[in-house]
């Protein structure tokens, strides 16, 4: 650690839509906040091509532009945007306590409030193939891409939840839904699972996986195999849609803050309050169910409120201390 520790009123964790919305209302309410952008500055969305359904945007906008937008806003109000990761924290129990986090391991700051948008990471399966046509047909939102590919025949993987709702919204839009589903049964509630088996257009593989998605630039075909007879075969498909999960980006908080089984922030009823007093998140990293820009700018919106009141909270407490002595 260096002798002089910077002290920050509020520090911001994360560079996607909920850490910049977070930005723009700490910064106007004059908690001067310093927002660290993480290794993916922009987070999520600029790995997105068109945004459409970010409201203000009548004719769309690139995901990566929208980020420097939401980016410059915060700035124009003072926020101090910064590039660097947050490797460890160490956060006080107690309230009016100061919160410690080290940046690339190397140097440390102090913050009276931190807000935690690290967001969530979209998992993939990891082929070679799949991962050159990503942005070229390979998507891991339905509900941001599958618009793009409107009367077209697509194919999702996944049996989850995520999967069976990506798949149905899919159905309303494209011609046809082919749905790989890696075992026998579907991990998705039996609601969903019925809402899968009774849309017409959904075409439901079980015990298969994709062997390869074909096309250059963009997603021709693909190739599934069925796990258990080792039979191939070939669809011809514009898009394909992964969804078999998210991890959520919270590995530095382990010990530290409430998480449900998958690593999801626990944050107290309608608000952004963690298990500690004036630690805060927002966005995907406490939402697995919303994803979607729009609402993860809301609950940035509602942490910086909340770390406001905090810090009001705090100042009043110690002003009586102050008056009572
Ligand atoms: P889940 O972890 O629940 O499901 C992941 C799915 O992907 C499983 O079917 C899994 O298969 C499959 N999968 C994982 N890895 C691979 C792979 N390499 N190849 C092929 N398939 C793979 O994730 P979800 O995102 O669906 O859901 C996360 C959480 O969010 C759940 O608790 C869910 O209930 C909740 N949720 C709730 C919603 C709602 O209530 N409206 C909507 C969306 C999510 P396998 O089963 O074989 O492991």
């Amino acid at each position: 650690m260096t002798d002089t520790i910077e002290r920050i009123k509020c520090l911001i964790i994360g560079s996607g839509p909920a850490g910049y919305t977070a930005a723009i209302y700490a910064a106007r309410a004059d908690m001067h906040p310093v927002l660290y952008t993480g290794m993916e500055p922009g987070g999520q969305l600029t790995t997105t091509t068109e945004v459409d359904n970010f409201p203000g945007y009548p004719d769309g906008i690139d995901g990566p532009a929208m980020m420097i937008d939401m980016q410059r806003q915060a700035e124009r109000f003072g926020t101090k945007v910064r590039i660097g990761m947050v490797t460890e924290v160490e956060f006080s129990k107690e309230p009016g306590g100061i919160h410690k986090a080290c940046v690339d391991n190397a140097t440390w700051v102090e913050a009276e409030t931190v807000i935690i948008s690290t967001g969530a990471t979209a998992k993939y399966l990891g082929l070679p193939s799949e991962q050159r046509l990503r942005g070229g047909g390979v998507s891991a939102c339905a509900v941001c891409d599958g618009f793009f590919y409107k009367n077209q025949e697509v194919a999702i993987v996944g049996g989850g939840d995520t999967a069976a709702e990506e798949a149905t919204y899919l159905a309303n839009i494209c011609k046809k839904v082919t749905m790989l589903v890696r075992g026998d049964e579907m991990r998705a509630s039996k609601a969903m699972q019925h809402r899968v088996t009774s849309t017409k257009n959904i075409d439901l593989r079980y015990n298969t996986q994709v062997d390869e998605v074909l096309g250059e630039q963009v997603v021709e075909g693909l190739q599934m195999v069925n796990n258990k007879s080792g039979e191939k075969e070939t669809i011809e498909i514009t898009g394909l849609f992964i969804a078999i999960g998210h991890k959520p980006n919270t590995d530095i908080f382990k010990g530290q803050l409430d998480m449900d089984s998958m690593g999801y922030l626990v944050t107290e009823g309608k608000s952004t309050k963690t298990n500690l007093p004036g630690v805060f998140a927002s966005g995907d990293v406490q939402d697995k169910e919303y994803r979607q820009a729009v609402t993860a700018a809301g609950t940035g919106c509602m942490a910086a409120l909340d770390a406001e009141r905090y810090l009001s909270t705090i100042e009043k407490t110690e002003e009586k201390e102050v008056t009572a002595n």
